[in-house]
């Protein structure tokens, strides 16, 4: 059996093309695959799991909870977009929520998995509000505002990070390579898959005088992008 990553799908009514390609890999999910892990940005945002509906993402639920409940196990790491998700949604759908980074042993092979956004550490301005937003005291504060007042706060945020990002050169938005490897050593493995640049991509490199790999999916705007673990290799499907 097939073990599949994902993560960049960035759903949100929107872009409704996203959501029907979502719903169409969930169909065919359960006779594939024994594993699903999304890596993050799964969503645009995320405003607390008691948002769902003013989101609009009843459907993305169901179909999450499908995969789980024909027998897929299905994972779920947050992403910088979606690091509010909580129990209540690991509940209703049936995923169990990883810590990021995390390293999983999948098919023989120890994977480092992370969202990404972690290792564009010369993004100062995202590294200086990921610390402030992943902070408990935030959330806390933040998820007792009510709904109408959190939804409109993403929305501004949102809007202020596509324009940010704008403006911001190309280099900073990518990962760094330093970044990477005292990652990797850090966690004693030589594969690690990511999202969040959007970037897709397998990358070999060398790691300690070793062979190191480095996976990286891309968005769902267009087209999916997976990357599937069958008898002990890794591919990357765009
Ligand atoms: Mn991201």
């Amino acid at each position: 059996m097939t073990v599949a990553f994902i993560s960049d799908l960035h759903l949100t009514p929107d872009r409704p093309h996203s959501s029907e390609m979502f719903q169409a890999f969930g169909k065919s999910a359960p006779q594939l695959l024994s594993s699903l892990y999304i890596l993050g940005d799964l969503f645009e945002y995320w405003i607390g799991d008691d948002g769902v509906t003013e989101l609009g993402h009843g459907e993305t639920e169901s179909t999450i909870k499908s995969i789980a409940d024909s027998g897929v196990k299905v994972f779920f790491l947050h992403g910088n977009r979606d690091f509010l998700v909580g129990d209540e949604f690991s509940k209703r759908t049936g995923c169990t929520l990883l810590p990021d980074p995390v390293v999983i042993e999948e098919d023989g092979l120890r994977i480092l998995l992370t969202h990404g956004d972690s290792l564009c550490v010369e993004d100062i301005e995202h590294q200086e509000a990921r610390k402030n937003m992943l902070s408990s005291k935030w959330k806390v504060a933040f998820l007792e505002t009510p709904l109408r007042q959190r939804f409109e706060t993403a929305d501004r945020m949102r809007k202020g990070s596509e324009l940010a990002k704008k403006t911001k050169p190309m280099e900073i938005m990518d990962v760094t390579q330093s970044a990477v490897e005292e990652m990797m050593r850090d966690h004693g493995v030589n594969i690690m898959i990511h999202g969040h640049t959007h970037k897709p991509a397998a990358h070999e490199f060398t790691l300690d005088g070793q062979l190191a790999r480095r996976f990286v999916l891309g968005d769902w705007y267009e087209q999916k992008s997976i990357i599937l673990l069958d008898q002990g290799k890794l591919t990357l499907r765009k």
